[in-house]
């Protein structure tokens, strides 16, 4: 965990937050009653079986949708609706194909109203740490999908948000690429010093990505358990054969060894 955590508050608090969907066929318990924070600066993973409801915590956090029960606060302030401290990458790059990817990449700013000239810069700037330096003015169609979920990446950074919320964004890449991805995602975390809440289902990802990894049980989700994961940074992929990489990934494992498994 980063020094920043030290005695300070959590930057994101979930107090008591549950969540019940209310459907025509009746009610859907999707997430009991959970309490944990997320410090800043911190690299926080959500692992848990498939609707177990780790996308419906992460749309609460963004303020997309209320909780049933409890608080979520962000910076001290109750969260009631949409807010501009968050950044999103969904699992699929979701880029605008009419647009070419600087403009995806600005679209937050102007979807906020942003002064354009003070942030084109800075999108040139995240552009170039993701390595999409020349590709400004193609289209998303003529990028592979890793470098897709790159821009996706800047997008969600443009404006500067304190907090990155990604829910399985690299759950549509092939394993090469996804290893690359983590190791990227991983620097530019060291460099920006966001606050991430990331979403996988894959457990090596979560635990060579995580300062804490927060495993879930099934629907409706509570917290299974949270392990620390003290392994020096930058991570490189060879810590996947550290011994206590290995006996990390084997415990979160043994959670869904009884159950249906992760998605
Ligand atoms: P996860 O991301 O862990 O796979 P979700 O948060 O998407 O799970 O969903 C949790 C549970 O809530 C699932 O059982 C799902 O069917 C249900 N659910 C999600 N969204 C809705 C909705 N809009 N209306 C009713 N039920 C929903
Ligand atoms: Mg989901």
């Amino acid at each position: 965990m980063s020094e920043a955590s030290a005695g300070s508050r959590p930057i994101i608090e979930i107090d008591h937050v549950s969540k019940t969907y209310r459907t025509q066929d009746g009610d859907v318990p999707s997430l009991r009653p959970l309490d944990f924070g997320i410090n800043e600066g911190e690299f926080l993973v959500v692992v848990g079986p498939s609707g177990c409801g780790k996308s419906t915590l992460l749309k609460m956090i963004a303020g997309l949708m209320p909780p049933t029960e409890g608080e979520i606060r962000v910076d001290g302030k109750a969260i009631s609706k949409p807010h501009s401290g968050v950044g999103i990458v969904f699992q699929s790059a979701l880029l605008l194909p009419w647009k070419r990817v600087f403009e995806n990449v600005m679209m937050p700013v102007r979807i906020k109203g942003l002064p354009k000239d003070e942030y084109e810069q800075r999108a040139c700037d995240l552009l170039k740490m993701v390595g999409l330096e020349g590709f400004e003015r193609k289209y998303p169609w003529q990028l592979s999908g890793g470098m897709q979920q790159r821009a996706s990446i800047c997008r969600a950074l443009v404006h500067d948000p304190k907090i990155v919320l990604m829910d399985e964004p690299f759950g549509a890449l092939d394993a090469m690429t996804r290893e690359k991805m983590n190791v990227e995602l991983q620097r530019i975390q060291r460099e920006t010093r966001k606050t991430v809440l990331l979403i996988t289902h894959s457990i090596p990802e979560a635990v060579f990505l995580a300062d804490r990894v927060l495993v879930m049980t099934e629907r409706p989700g509570a917290i299974a358990a949270i392990y620390d994961v003290p392994l020096p940074r930058p991570r490189s992929l060879d810590v996947m054969g550290d011994p206590l990489f290995v006996e990390l990934t084997q415990k979160i494992r043994s959670h869904f060894h009884s159950g249906p498994g992760l998605d």
